[in-house]
């Protein structure tokens, strides 16, 4: 897929040191690219969004109806905060290495600040920041790249298509005890670290 030199401008950071506020680097075969700063913005993006998704499911299960996309136009029930939570862990796990995963799980998940992922995963500082920096951009990339689903830009994630096309058309919500098993040590945890 391709970046877009306006969507890179939009999100770089306007100090980097690499692209300079323009968002995109010439990488191989002068193809371009994103910068990492970029990629970072697009992580910080969606995980402030999934820290507001796991609020929200904490305190209420919102149905909404969505449109779908393609010419039959059918409404469906679904929970799209839910949705978006699984689709970040998922995506997360799918792309990071077994150390990176930890390291993601503990900090961004988890919500152990720098001194406690140390402490725990036997590293200095500087290599913390180091392997932080990489998830991030990593998984800056995977949010916007990964097809056909990709989690960014977000509000073509919450206001477009919905992937149950394949689903009855209308199909009734799950009950809210059944969500709840299945919803996430994670928020519990969240919510110790807070
Ligand atoms: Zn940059």
């Amino acid at each position: 897929m391709e970046w877009t030199r306006s969507e890179s401008l939009a999100l770089a950071h306007q100090q980097c040191a690499y692209c300079h506020g323009y968002g995109l680097l010439l990488g191989r075969k002068s193809h371009q690219t994103p910068c990492n700063c970029v990629l970072r913005s697009v992580f910080r993006a969606c995980y402030a969004r999934f820290r507001r998704s796991v609020e929200k499911e904490k305190h209420l299960s919102r149905v909404t109806l969505h449109l779908m996309g393609g010419r039959s136009q059918r409404m469906s029930w679904g929970r799209k905060d839910e949705e978006y939570i699984a689709d970040f862990t998922l995506v997360s796990k799918r792309h990071l290495d077994e150390k990176e995963y930890q390291i993601f799980k503990f900090h961004f998940l988890l919500g152990a600040d720098w001194k406690l992922c140390c402490r725990r995963l036997g590293m200095d500082r500087g290599n913390f920041f180091h392997a932080v920096y990489r998830i991030q951009q990593k998984l800056g990339r995977a949010f916007r790249e990964t097809q056909p689903y990709a989690l960014f830009p977000l509000d073509e994630y919450f206001n477009g298509t919905s992937r149950r096309e394949s689903e009855p058309a209308v199909s009734a919500p799950r009950p809210a005890h059944e969500r709840s098993k299945r919803l996430y040590p994670v928020i519990s945890r969240l919510d110790r670290a807070a």
